[in-house]
């Protein structure tokens, strides 16, 4: 099977989109990041797989902590920065939180601390013990990602 149709078939999958982001050398370090999961409630664990040519990837092997940051239907500039897709760099705005860099105006911040994790190809499970979670009380739309496209609710 060749990779395209792999990756049209996953992209029949609708997801939100998170920046999985850590604290590196003193700085932030963000990516952004469809394969997420909820995974256990006793202990509280959540999953991400970060790809082995991703520069994310040796760094939370090293820091042994991330945050996922859920975004808004309005933070789709911000999933293409921290995809790489954008020419020009943008300074981010992080709130610092126990030693992690967060989106603030995220749906919601889950922080993590590396709770184990599993070689599967070419990405690694990174899974993740949730130490801490913040949560926007006002309402907001997610940011879908749907067929390699950006989509809202509803549209
Ligand atoms: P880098 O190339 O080091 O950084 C990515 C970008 O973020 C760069 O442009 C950098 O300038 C910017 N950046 C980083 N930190 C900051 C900061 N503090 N301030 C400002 N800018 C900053 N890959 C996966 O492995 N797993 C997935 O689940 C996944 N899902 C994706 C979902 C979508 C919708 C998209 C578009 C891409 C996804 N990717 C995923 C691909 C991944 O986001 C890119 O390959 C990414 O560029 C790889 O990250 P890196 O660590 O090598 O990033
Ligand atoms: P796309 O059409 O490449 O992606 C559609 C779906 O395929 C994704 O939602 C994901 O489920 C899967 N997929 C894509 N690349 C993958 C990979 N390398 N490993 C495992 N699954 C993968 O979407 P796009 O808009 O062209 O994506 C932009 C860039 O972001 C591409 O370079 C793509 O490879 C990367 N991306 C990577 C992942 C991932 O590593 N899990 C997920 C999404 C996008």
């Amino acid at each position: 099977m060749d990779d395209r149709t792999f990756r049209r078939a996953m992209g029949k999958f609708a997801t939100g989109v998170t920046v999985v982001t850590t604290e590196y050398q003193g700085e932030a370090k963000g990516m952004t990041a469809n394969a997420f999961m909820s995974v256990s409630l006793e202990p509280k664990l959540v999953v991400v797989s970060i790809g082995h040519k991703a520069r994310m990837h040796d760094i939370v092997k090293q820091t042994g902590k991330f945050a996922v940051n859920i975004l808004r239907r309005d933070q789709e500039e911000l999933s293409r920065l921290f995809a790489g897709q954008l020419k020009e760099e943008r300074h981010v705005p992080f709130d610092w939180v126990n030693g992690h860099p967060i989106l603030p105006e995220a749906l919601a911040n889950i922080l993590c601390n590396v709770h184990s994790s599993y070689v599967a190809g070419d990405h690694t499970l990174y899974f993740g013990e949730v130490t801490d979670i913040f949560m926007k009380e006002e309402p907001g739309d997610p940011l879908l990602f749907f067929e390699g496209q950006y989509r809202s609710i509803g549209q």
